[in-house]
């Protein structure tokens, strides 16, 4: 699933070679992907078509390239999607669900990028659970993901409001990472790996936890989670994009993911595998120590 280093790498990848492009055509190869747009395939296509691409904007894993009109086209890639950018002609991809096809670039943004000619962009998905819609008024940020809170590379996300939230709930800090209402971004992966830099077991009780212990683990997710953003940003090519960004986080050393019975290389104890929400939850038994049970008030 790509976690929003690859998701930031995308953005970054379309705002080079996307904006300024009017949409000139589009096809729905297939509807599930446009699932969410209620006027259907035909009448997401018309809304989109003759609009000019004025930028490409990213809250967590959500993308929106807000258009002249003051719309926007809203997509998440899911558990598999990838939006690429091809030359005009080139050979279908496997799973391709839409196709945009994309002017020139008009004069104000030319000489950005050598291919300035018409490209493709390409909305590709195996699994289909991502998807892409028309946000009306969504330009600035579609009202749609307006509930979702900033990522912790946002130069507008609050630590101390972080802080605070936390502190006053009782779930899990590991849970509280992967709440998109809290941060935004923060994947099972990442939140594994800044937990385990962290010190801090992943059910440890938001309320349980000091400031400065949530601070710490705030800062790991960014230290793991910047790592990879500077990684995804070298997977760039000039016109051939893939921009799902599989730019590798199993290449970069992982600490605790996917490392069940490896040695902690902090420690050397076996890292351990818990279940967790349908997945799984990597952790030193020794480092990241089990919080105590919770206990119902005593008169001691
Ligand atoms: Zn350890």
């Amino acid at each position: 699933m790509p976690e929003l280093p690859e998701v930031e790498t995308v953005r970054d990848g379309l705002a080079r070679h996307v904006v300024g492009r009017t949409i000139e055509s589009v096809t729905v190869l297939h509807p599930r992907p446009v699932r969410r747009d209620l006027r259907g395939p035909a009448g997401f296509a018309a809304a989109l078509t003759g609009r000019r691409v004025v930028d490409v904007r990213r809250r967590g894993k959500y993308l929106w390239l807000p258009l002249d009109t003051g719309d926007a086209l809203l997509g998440h890639l899911g558990m598999s999607g990838q939006l690429v950018v091809q030359p005009p002609g080139a050979p279908d991809e496997r799973h391709l669900r839409v196709r945009f096809v994309l002017s020139p670039v008009v004069e104000e943004h030319a000489s950005r990028d050598p291919g300035d000619g018409p490209v493709e962009l390409r909305f590709v998905d195996q699994r289909m659970f991502g998807g892409l819609s028309v946000s009306q008024g969504g330009a600035e940020l579609p009202p749609e993901i307006a509930h979702i809170a900033r990522d912790p590379f946002d130069p507008d996300f609050d630590d101390d409001l972080f802080v605070g939230r936390v502190r006053r709930r009782t779930a899990g800090i590991k849970r509280l990472l992967l709440d998109q209402t809290l941060i935004s971004g923060v994947g099972n992966i990442y939140a594994d790996e800044a937990l385990w830099r962290a010190q801090l077991h992943g059910e440890r009780g938001g309320d349980r936890l000091r400031p400065i212990e949530i601070r710490r683990v705030l800062a790991e997710a960014r230290a793991v989670m910047g790592a990879a953003l500077v990684q995804g940003g070298t997977s760039f090519d000039a016109l051939y994009v893939n921009v799902n960004g599989e730019s590798g986080y199993f290449d970069r050393s992982l600490h605790a993911y996917g490392r069940e019975g490896l040695p902690c290389d902090r420690c050397g104890t076996p890292i351990r595998r818990a279940e967790f929400m349908n997945r799984s939850s990597f952790s030193c038994p020794r480092c990241q120590p089990a919080p105590r049970a919770r206990r119902l008030p005593s008169r001691d």
